[in-house]
């Protein structure tokens, strides 16, 4: 393989929700790595990673956020402002799942998921992007899924994550005149905690994958990156899937394994 000359630059300083574990973790490393400075936000402690970061020799601050409350956020940009200064990234990756079919949601879960997957972002947005117009523009990523792509057995989940999506498009028209690119990622399925003790679940849907494997947190990091870089200053309002397939081949994957050495 020959040696790429093309050269990444990254916003100077990215705010990245739900980064104590998992993929907003993941993202948060990459970033560190690339010598951004990384605002590390979640509603538990962070500490870990923070060190973790500063450990490797990048720059990180800590900032305690529960996506679902407005005040909250307003705090933390406030703190980001007289802080590490001009924003330039924000990837809205907090959220929670629960496999709940239509019937057994509880209107409790169905309020709370809305609240964090998709009030969250759209509070951050807001919070965030007069800060980014201050510091000449920048690169929003809200962490979608490809339940928000398709038909989810989980309503709260699906119904939060299409949101999602449509709150990204809407805010991509607003806000271009801030010089703020908007984009949605669709993850498949990566083994985080958000899939631990789904075994059967994960199971059967690998019959569904193309690419016959979950994806890896870096899969995914490597699509928030691009987005976030000036690698893709001309793509907002975009949905970029990340799925080995699934949603767009998965049904007729099934069917050809399931049809094989049976009759046409
Ligand atoms: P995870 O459960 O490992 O991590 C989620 C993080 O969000 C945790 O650190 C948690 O503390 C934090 N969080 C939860 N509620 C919060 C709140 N109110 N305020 C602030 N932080 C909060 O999950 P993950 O798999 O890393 O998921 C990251 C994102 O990717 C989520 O938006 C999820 O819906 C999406 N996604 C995941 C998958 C998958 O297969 N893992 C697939 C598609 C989409």
């Amino acid at each position: 393989m020959s040696e790429s000359p093309i050269t990444v630059t990254y916003p100077d300083v990215v705010l990245v929700t739900g980064a104590a574990r998992g993929m907003g973790a993941n993202h948060s490393r990459a970033l560190a790595a690339r010598g951004v400075h990384v605002c590390v936000a979640d509603i538990i402690d962070t500490a870990e990673i923070v060190a973790e970061i500063r450990s490797a020799g990048g720059s990180a601050s800590e900032y305690r956020l529960d996506v679902a409350d407005p005040a909250a956020w307003s705090r933390t940009i406030d703190g980001i402002r007289s802080g590490p200064g001009a924003l330039g990234g924000l990837i809205n990756n907090a959220g929670i799942s629960r496999r709940l079919e239509f019937m057994d949601t509880p209107d409790d879960i169905w309020e709370q998921t809305m609240r964090i997957n998709l009030f969250g972002p759209f509070y951050g947005i807001k919070a965030a992007a007069p800060l980014m117009r201050d510091g000449g523009g920048g690169s929003i990523v809200n962490i979608s899924s490809i339940a928000g792509r398709i038909g989810y057995f989980s309503p709260a989940y699906s119904s939060s994550k299409w949101g999602l999506t449509g709150l990204s498009k809407s805010a991509a028209g607003n806000l271009a005149e801030w010089g703020i690119r908007v984009n949605s990622v669709h993850p498949g399925l990566v083994g985080t905690d958000l899939v631990r003790g789904a075994d059967g679940f994960v199971a059967s849907s690998l019959r569904s994958i193309p690419a016959g494997r979950m994806g890896t947190v870096d899969e995914i990091t490597d699509a928030v990156l691009f987005l976030l870089s000036d690698r893709s200053g001309y793509i907002t309002g975009s949905e970029v899937t990340v799925d080995g397939g699934l949603t767009s081949n998965g049904l007729y994957h099934r069917v050809l394994a399931d049809a094989e050495g049976q009759p046409a």
